[in-house]
């Protein structure tokens, strides 16, 4: 093992595939999941493999070639069904392991010891999720529920350290409307991983220029995954720290993606879907100062990186 860890392949819940392959790839998003143990809301509930694959057909249609789902354990995640519509669609798909956040945890957590966390976790990435043989590919999304790391989500996430250490798998976080990706940052790098191999999710969340560029100049990735334009207050919000990103010269740290993950974010619901960064973000890109080669840096080369460790 070297200090980085660097990965020659990259593992789908239909077996490796080298980088390259990797092509037009979306970061952050979800296919069958249940949000539902934050409160009762039917519209956090995918669970139709129907419309599932009518949208990720937009996405395939528009030349998307891989797509994260970054759903893991408390977010009712089904291994077998992803395997069956990355078949369907055409779609690598790459699935997360690990715990969401606390809220979402097994009771049993509270009892189990950080190395056994991790075990299971790379159980999940060697041998297969629960009693299926579909692999994860990416540690996360490994969250932060409230504005700071709980005791138990310091545990899981040092244990997602130690996964990442044994398995050379590439981390990703989630932290909501606070500077907590660098409180995660800074358990990892306590546990001796890379800030190279951690994406940093939903970091547009926390609109601030310095939160983003603390989160690059650490050698993390920045996570935009909420692109859509159903909200154009956000959209140009994004755009805007988009530039700003780029301007200070960390277009290389940058990825893009939508993080679906309700009903109401479907086009056939009104919503952006899963295709508006391969279909309608250019001319965005474009006002501020972005070329085609740059988008392309960014969903191809970047996720690539943020995968290998290489850059
Ligand atoms: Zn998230």
């Amino acid at each position: 093992m070297n200090s980085s860890l660097q990965q020659t392949s990259v593992m789908t819940v239909n077996g490796p595939i080298s980088p390259e392959q990797l092509g037009f790839t979306l970061i952050h998003e979800h296919i069958f999941l249940s949000i539902l143990a934050d409160y009762l809301d039917t519209d956090r509930v995918l669970d139709d493999p129907e419309s599932a694959y009518v949208e990720l057909m937009h996405y395939r249609n528009a030349g998307g070639v891989t797509l994260v789902d970054q759903t893991n354990r408390g977010l009712e995640q089904q291994p077998e069904a992803v395997r069956e519509i990355s078949k369907k669609t055409g779609l690598n798909i790459v699935l997360g392991c690990g715990w969401y956040r606390e809220p979402f945890y097994d009771d049993s957590l509270y009892r189990t010891k950080t190395n056994d966390i991790a075990d299971e976790m790379i159980k999940d990435l060697s041998d297969g999720i629960d009693d299926t043989d579909v692999k994860a590919g990416i540690i996360g999304e490994l969250g932060a529920h409230e504005t700071w790391v709980s005791p138990v989500e310091e545990r899981v996430l040092r244990a997602g350290a130690r996964a990442h250490l044994q398995t050379g798998v590439t981390i990703a976080t989630h932290g909501l409307f606070a500077p907590v990706g660098l409180k995660q940052l800074d358990i990892l790098s306590e546990e001796g991983v890379n800030p190279q191999r951690v994406i940093v999710g939903h970091a547009h969340d926390y609109p601030y220029h310095e939160y983003h560029i603390e989160i690059a100049k650490r050698g993390a990735f920045i996570s935009f995954d909420g692109m859509q334009d159903d909200n154009q207050f956000l959209l140009k919000r994004d755009l805007s720290n988009i530039k700003k990103i780029v301007d200070a010269g960390f277009i290389h740290k940058l990825l893009l993606s939508h993080d679906v993950c309700v009903n109401s974010h479907y086009i056939m619901n009104g919503g952006s879907g899963y295709n508006f960064i391969s279909t309608r973000l250019f001319p965005y890109l474009s006002e501020i100062g972005l070329n085609k080669n740059e988008f392309k840096q960014i969903m191809i080369e970047n996720s690539k990186n943020a995968f290998t460790g290489m850059q």
